[in-house]
């Protein structure tokens, strides 16, 4: 699929932006049939995380697909339980960069009774989305023509098989000759953690050394514009149960002398959060820099629409810890995931518990937050412990409650970001202004949480996200897709990395 003649045609003029855009389209256009091909002989193979037979057949698969592109692809396997990392390169005699691009390709679990196909793994084209009354088209590989409105469904089609496929796309796009050296490191392990990307990251370290990494994962700002990223946050979290006895009594017997947990623990978290919605603990937000006046700008340019957003997802009003949901997500969050206590019957509860969860900013030191909410539940008359109980120590407290440090949910790493102005993350910047102008979207940070300080601590280099996938691609749900718009449109915006100079 190589072809020297749009290479010949493609000269750069200036940093980070090319003259022939278009000759990317015209491959794509072109090619639509085979990379649809490839892209669902990739889906085929089954990729639950944890599945580690089949991740090691996805492993291969990508291999071959690295192979094909003269990028001397290598499985690094850690161990055997683990799933393999697979790494490849394309130096470029001359070349002043090296950019390393990371994707995954292992999924999450699938329940085949919730898809509207038969099976997850044998990916299926529709002609919308099923939202928009989407048919599935049969002879798929045989047809003539890719509409960008059409979607493929199938595990991993967002999340986040489709940038493989156009990752190698691209490198096809630009006859194999990118102007930077390609590195390209595919992690089996995204889903869950494990231990096989670390050890590779410590074992390969000066094979991944590059100037810039390019994380190439999460769904696109829902404006359906090109998007890039700089950061995202990280996540930890604390179970709380207050005690009030040993074991719940009778509220007809007990009713006005023994005190109800379930009320305690609801007065002690209303005493976390104001009305407003604003965290009332203190040194809560007490890491977070006042925004530089470019930050405000970045965040104030993200084209959300809350009232839209409002009326889709039928909220009545928003939160008011934050101006906007773009400043929001540059902030810490505070919410409680899951609140438990007493049962049905006439019985005051004797414990309640909550999981609260908190989403951090780079500013922040996940223990550091752990330790305010706890001083925060001192402060409220609360002997606090890690321990359990016994009746003794339940008997001579007037107020008792456990506290354990978890990670919190999503909390895969810790909250990184790079500076928009590092002249790495510029350079990303102008290559896809040079394809997109002004529509492409810039987010100083992700709300979500990505495997991305692993790599910093390592190979202490700039990082940037793209999003590829369209924002509505149920990633991590039933019916995942991939709009093949936005498959068309990831080849041109990874070319444009690669060939920029
Ligand atoms: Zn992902």
């Amino acid at each position: 699929m190589r072809t020297a003649t749009i290479l010949l045609l493609t000269v750069t003029t200036a940093f980070g932006q090319t003259s022939t855009p278009v000759d990317v389209k015209h491959f794509v256009r072109t090619h639509d049939a085979a990379i649809f091909r490839e892209l669902s002989g990739l889906l085929a193979i089954p990729n639950v995380h944890g599945d580690i037979p089949n991740l090691k057949k996805n492993a291969e698969y990508l291999r071959d697909m690295l192979a094909r592109r003269g990028m001397k692809p290598e499985i690094w396997q850690a161990t055997p339980d683990v799933a393999p990392t697979v790494f490849g390169e394309r130096l470029v005699p001359g070349a002043t960069r090296t950019i390393l691009f990371y994707i995954h390709y292992d999924g999450q679990p699938i329940d085949r009774a919730r898809w509207n196909q038969p099976d997850p793994f044998i990916p299926v084209l529709r002609d919308g989305s099923i939202d928009n009354g989407g048919k599935i088209l049969a002879n798929a590989s045989s047809l003539a023509e890719f509409p960008p409105e059409w979607r493929i469904y199938a595990r991993g089609a967002g999340d986040d098989k489709g940038p493989i496929e156009a990752f190698v796309s691209a490198l096809d796009a630009l006859g194999g000759a990118p102007a930077s050296n390609i590195k390209l490191i595919l992690d089996g392990e995204e889903e869950g953690g494990g231990t096989g990307l670390p050890a590779a990251l410590r074992t390969h370290r000066d094979r991944l050394q590059s100037d810039v990494m390019v994380f190439l994962d999460g769904p696109q700002h829902p404006s359906g514009r090109p998007t890039i990223y700089y950061g995202a946050r990280g996540g930890t979290g604390l179970d709380v149960t207050v005690y009030t006895a040993k074991a719940g009594m009778h509220s007809g017997n007990y009713g006005n002398w023994m005190p109800d947990a379930n009320v305690r623990l609801a007065q002690l978290l209303a005493s976390m959060v104001a009305p407003s919605g604003k965290v009332l603990i203190d040194g809560f937000y007490s890491d977070v820099l006042p925004l530089p006046a470019d930050a405000v700008k970045m965040i104030d340019a993200v084209p959300d629409d809350s009232a839209t957003m409002q009326k889709m997802y039928g909220v009545g009003s928003v939160d008011g810890a934050a101006r906007s949901l773009q400043e929001g997500l540059n902030l810490p969050s505070f919410s409680v995931h899951m609140m438990k206590g007493g049962e049905l019957g006439a019985v005051i509860p004797a414990s309640a518990t909550a999981r609260i969860e908190i989403r951090l900013v780079k500013e922040n030191s996940p223990r550091a937050m752990q330790d305010r909410v706890i001083e925060h539940i001192r402060k409220q008359g609360y002997f606090v412990t890690e321990q359990n109980s016994d009746l003794a120590i339940l008997a001579s407290h007037p107020r008792i409650a456990k506290v354990s440090r978890t990670l919190g949910a999503g909390a895969a790493g810790g909250a990184w970001r790079t500076d928009p102005q590092d002249p790495q993350a510029v350079f990303v910047t102008e290559s896809l202004r040079g394809v997109w102008g002004d529509r492409l979207v810039r987010m100083r940070t992700l709300g979500g949480t990505l495997p991305v300080l692993e790599f910093i601590d390592e190979l202490h280099i700039p990082v940037v996200g793209i999003a590829i996938a369209n924002s509505d691609d149920n990633q991590h749900t039933d019916d995942e897709n991939l709009r093949l718009g936005n498959l068309w449109d990831g080849i041109e915006t990874l070319a444009a990395i690669m060939r920029a100079k």
